[in-house]
């Protein structure tokens, strides 16, 4: 490690960059000095120890590369540690001895066609073109435990690609944290990156600020920004967009591309958020941001509703009491079509077992306790058990006339095994003496647009042209998965385009 204590000329020289210019600070003459100020100089510096600073950070170290990550937080892991640990593995030993035959093409073509079409073409074909040496990296040097994704099959994906962390998120954290402490990584924590150092436009640092406020400065070869995604960030939001609930990091305020915007980076993208359905509006949980705003209000039950749908005769309807989709398709469909119903809202509607079906997927983000003070409070969340059908339906301000009779149809169309409305396969109907209704919100935890880069994740300006000394890799790069990504795919992106990011860092310092 090369930090140094008390440095005269870094004042400086941020108080150059601060008025607009940039020094060097081999050039730069000592005035005075702020005791407290340190100073570090490095050949690599992460900022952000969430997937991808961690995976880049091992991906350096075992190349024989010394590095450095900083982490605003006071742990590791940011949204990875949080999310279900739901990994794309197209191309993997993994995949292939489950049977299932995938190539590069297929994964690139399924990408483009979730994204939209809007993807970033070099970045999408990084992508599938490495995601299965990357998953085998994962399962073979680092000994991720993996299961199949359960419900297995996601139908964005036209084959079998989707494997999950025993454990999840956080258990993946674990071993990537462990394995780049193993090897030396070093982690500065509640140290918040706040502005990139440039010299005659090429990267050569960051200033950041420890808890207290002091000022820390590390120069180095390669700075990497891993800092995640901007959800969390409501002056980021995009417009039109700011009631759809947040169940992301409070750490994602997309603190590296305000950063590389600063400094003439190009972005794209950042009119999209990734929304899903299938939301729990939680009132109770009320996270703050740096900036103070309530950002976190919301809970996944996606796998939940999945399943509920999928194994029983639980059915989505809109506020007039009909249905209006297959429940069992896509995630994107179910949210383009709730976009198009009254108000945006769309309820879950479920007897006994529906429910327990749910609930048995629900239970690990919501507890009894916080479910039994729903079905009790009136007003929102819409969270209703009622022991009549039209009961549970008024409660949610749901037209109960209409809807009684779509349960009846839907029966009927049980009995027989045939959906004729939506194409649906049936496996029983509603019915029973407790019924439940459920508002599903459509929900946002993960940001598709952020900082351009090129395929060898340098970051590039708004000439397109690499800005020397910067890369990213994670959710801050916008474009690899277009507006639309597929289930699954934030975390192996962040795996490919760190593997990706830190190989070109290391051809680069060698040259
Ligand atoms: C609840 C949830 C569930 C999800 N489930 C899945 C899933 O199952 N499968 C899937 O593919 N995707 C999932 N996602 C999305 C996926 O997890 C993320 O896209 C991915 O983890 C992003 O990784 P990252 O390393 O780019 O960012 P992060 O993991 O968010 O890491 C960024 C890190 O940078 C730090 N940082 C930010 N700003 C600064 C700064 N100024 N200075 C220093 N440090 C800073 C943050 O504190 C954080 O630790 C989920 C997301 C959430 C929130």
């Amino acid at each position: 490690m090369r930090k140094l204590n008390v440095f005269p000329a870094a004042f400086l020289l941020i108080s150059s960059l601060l008025a607009g210019c940039s020094a060097s600070p081999a050039s730069a003459q000592p005035q005075s000095a702020s005791p407290s100020t340190q100073e570090y100089h490095e050949e690599v510096v992460i900022v952000g120890a969430g997937g991808a600073g961690l995976i880049s950070g091992i991906t350096a170290l075992e190349a024989g590369q010394d590095v450095l990550i900083i982490e605003k937080m006071s742990f590791a892991g940011g949204a990875t540690l949080l999310s279900e640990g739901y990994i794309a593995g197209g191309g993997s030993t993994f995949q292939k001895e489950k049977g299932i035959d995938d190539d590069p093409e297929t994964i690139y073509q399924d990408l483009m066609k979730g994204g939209k079409e809007k993807n970033q073409e070099d970045l999408a074909r990084l992508y599938a073109e490495n995601m299965g040496a990357a998953f085998n990296w994962l399962t073979d040097d680092l000994h991720v435990p993996f299961t199949e994704a359960s419900p297995l099959s996601y139908p964005e994906h036209t084959h079998d690609r989707v494997m999950v962390v025993d454990g999840g998120g956080s258990q993946y954290v674990q071993i990537l944290k462990t394995k780049y402490e193993e090897l030396g990584g070093r982690i500065l924590y509640d140290t918040k990156a706040q502005e990139l150092l440039t010299d005659a436009g090429k990267v050569i640092g960051i200033r950041a600020e420890d808890k207290a406020g002091e000022e820390i400065l590390l120069y180095a070869d390669a700075v990497l920004l891993a800092t995640g995604g901007f959800g969390a960030s409501p002056d980021l939001r995009p417009e039109g967009l700011e009631d759809v609930v947040f169940y992301g990091a409070v750490s994602s305020t997309g603190d590296g591309i305000k950063m590389a915007e600063k400094i003439g980076a190009q972005t794209l993208f950042m009119d999209t958020m990734k929304i899903y359905p299938q939301g729990l509006l939680n009132p109770q949980e009320k996270e703050l941001t740096d900036e103070g705003a309530l950002v976190r209000n919301g809970i996944s039950c996606a796998i939940g509703s999945k399943q509920t749908t999928n194994t029983t005769g639980s059915i989505y309807v809109n506020l007039e009491g009909s249905r209006f989709i297959n429940e069992n398709t896509d995630f994107v469909s179910i949210k383009e079509a709730q976009l198009l119903q009254p108000e945006k809202k769309m309820f879950l509607v479920m007897d006994q077992a529906g429910y327990d079906a749910w609930y048995a997927y629900t239970s690990t983000v919501l507890s009894t306790e916080l479910a039994e003070d729903w079905f009790q409070r009136e007003g929102q969340p819409i969270f209703i058990r009622a022991e009549s059908l039209s009961s549970a339906a008024e409660q949610a301000g749901i037209d109960p006339v209409k809807l009684t009779e779509t349960v009846q149809h839907f029966n009927e169309m049980a009995k027989k095994g045939n959906d004729s409305d939506f194409g649906r396969e049936l496996t029983g109907g509603i019915e029973g003496d407790t019924y439940y209704i459920i508002e599903l919100k459509l929900r946002t935890a993960t940001t598709l647009g952020g900082v351009k880069t090129n395929d060898a994740m340098q970051v590039l300006d708004t000439q397109n042209e690499v800005i020397p000394g910067l890369y990213a890799a994670g959710e801050i790069v916008g474009g690899a998965n277009g507006v639309e990504s597929m289930p699954s795919c934030m975390n192996a992106w962040s795996l490919v385009s760190a593997r990706k990011a830190a190989s070109t860092i290391l051809e680069n310092l060698n040259h």
